[in-house]
């Protein structure tokens, strides 16, 4: 009696380890959704330059502000040179002891330029009508079991690759740029972590219009689980060819496929 009870607790442990198991290595791949942003453009104000002509001074640097008059030093009488002469106005400021002159402006501290107010000094603003395509990598079930259990999920976490070295993320990136055009990458990089992007290099085949195909090296980069920039990059700029980069060493490196 006590035995079987003792043997259903070890089956029981045996199957639920199973499972976590089992949802661990099905779970694990991020499914991909195609996002879009507003784009960052340049801005309208400052021309991109991220700075404008300061509005308190109109970018000369100074103002015209009323000053002590410095013929009479703001006694507004004549400075004869003979002691006893007659109390005259001051010919500069007529008696007000005070002139026009200019004083370097406080809001710019005489240079002229302020940082942008629309863009705060960047150059760039987000378009509202420009949109890019990007593809997000949405936690995988494996992390939303994780995160259902109050554990944290990586937020930034290496882009899966595939067992025979492809990534479906790029896969999926480049089906949504390319607007239908064929596109087939010809060697495939590893993504390498890079301050905190994951930036990889692989040689794309472009078919064109004329049915001709050009080839080039793009460099993907993914940040917060989201591929938004596929770049051209020259040919062992990087110091190692297109398909150069070091093996990912963080975590989520490789997943079976989605
Ligand atoms: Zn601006
Ligand atoms: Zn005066
Ligand atoms: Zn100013």
């Amino acid at each position: 009696m006590s035995r079987s009870a003792n043997h259903t607790v070890e089956i029981l442990a045996l199957l639920i380890l199973l499972a976590i198991g089992f949802f661990w290595y099905f779970g694990r791949a991020y499914a991909l959704e195609q996002r879009s942003i507003n784009e960052w453009v340049e801005c309208d104000v400052c021309a991109g330059t991220g700075m404008m002509k300061c509005p308190a001074c109109g970018g000369f640097g100074s103002v015209e502000e009323m000053v002590v008059c410095p013929l009479c030093e703001g006694t507004g009488k004549h400075q004869w040179k003979i002691t006893r002469g007659p109390k005259a106005p001051c010919p500069k400021c007529l008696g007000t002891g005070k002139v026009m002159g200019r004083k370097t402006c406080e809001r710019c501290g005489g240079s002229g330029v302020v940082p942008c107010v629309r863009c705060g000094g960047t150059g760039l603003i987000e378009s509202a009508t420009q949109k890019t395509q990007g593809v997000f990598m949405c936690p995988s079930f494996w992390e939303r079991g994780l995160a259902f259990v109050g554990l944290s999920i990586p937020s930034n976490p290496c882009p899966q690759r595939l067992h025979n070295g492809t990534y479906p993320v790029v896969h999926r990136f480049l089906a949504v740029r390319s607007g239908g055009k064929d596109v087939r990458v010809l060697q495939w990089g590893r993504f390498i972590c890079d301050q905190d992007q994951w930036k990889m290099t692989a040689e794309i085949e472009f078919e064109k219009q004329n049915s001709n195909t050009v080839r080039k090296c793009v460099e993907f980069i993914v940040k917060d689980r989201f591929l938004l920039q596929g770049h051209l990059v020259e040919p062992g700029s990087n110091g190692a060819g297109c398909s150069g980069g070091k093996s990912c060493s963080m975590v989520g490196g490789s997943a079976r496929a989605p």
